[in-house]
């Protein structure tokens, strides 16, 4: 059996002793354990030790997890994979948090879709600040319209922004999404998450004001 609580232990060593060299509080961190492709049954020995976030990446699989886990309320579900249009109703309907709007169409039809429920959407935009190689995220140049048009959706809450900074990216990559962020934070209060950082480079997130480490692996051992 794989010791799930070793390993988010471990994790949460790892946010603390980056918080402590960038002169920042653990407790300004979420830790979103990515449990794609992995069991309910790893899901649950996670939150009996305390994990409530939990990331997913596809929607059919993690639909089926959602239901066979509903009698845990508490459990807040992150969509953090590439959203197709027709999955935009599952998507609306099981979680509360989704990273990686990075389209208009996808932006309305969440929203149209999150009406039917009482509380709205938490969403981040996906920005590709890796340009033309990441095939993922909206560019810098095309963000300012993406945020007018989903802080015009009432069933989403803007909560901030998305980023998966390519392999080996330096540490001004990741401070590029910081003045980002704090700059739009001025126009947009309702932004209090930038969702960047993984296992590989969660010392440059959390030095460049990383709110959420997205941790996958080092939690649930590697996937197949
Ligand atoms: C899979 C995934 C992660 C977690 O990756 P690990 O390398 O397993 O920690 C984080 N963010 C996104 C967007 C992912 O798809």
């Amino acid at each position: 059996m794989i010791a799930i609580k070793d390993n988010i232990a471990a994790v949460e060593l790892q946010i603390s002793s980056a918080c402590y060299q960038a002169h920042r509080h653990a407790d300004e961190i979420t830790l979103l354990a990515v449990s794609k492709t992995k069991t309910v049954e790893l899901i649950e020995q996670a939150y009996d030790v305390g994990q409530r976030a939990f990331g997913e990446s596809y929607v059919q699989e993690a639909v089926e997890k959602i239901i066979a886990l509903q009698n845990k309320t508490d459990i807040s579900w992150h969509f953090i994979g590439p959203i197709q249009t027709n999955k935009t109703k599952l998507i609306a309907e099981h979680f509360s948090w989704v990273h990686s709007i990075d389209r208009a169409k996808v932006a309305k039809r969440l929203n149209e879709h999150r009406s039917a429920q009482d509380t709205p959407l938490n969403v981040c935009l996906q920005v590709n600040i890796s340009g033309e190689e990441s095939k993922s995220g909206v560019f810098i140049d095309e963000l300012p319209s993406l945020l007018t048009t989903v802080n015009d959706c009432e069933n989403l809450c803007l909560r901030g922004l998305m980023a998966i900074p390519e392999k080996n990216a330096s540490q001004a990559s990741f401070i590029k999404m910081q003045k980002l962020f704090e700059s739009l934070q001025k126009q947009y209060p309702t932004m209090d998450t930038l969702s960047m950082g993984m296992s590989a480079d969660l010392q440059l997130a959390i030095n460049a004001g990383s709110t959420l480490v997205r941790i996958g692996s080092a939690i649930f051992g590697a996937r197949e």
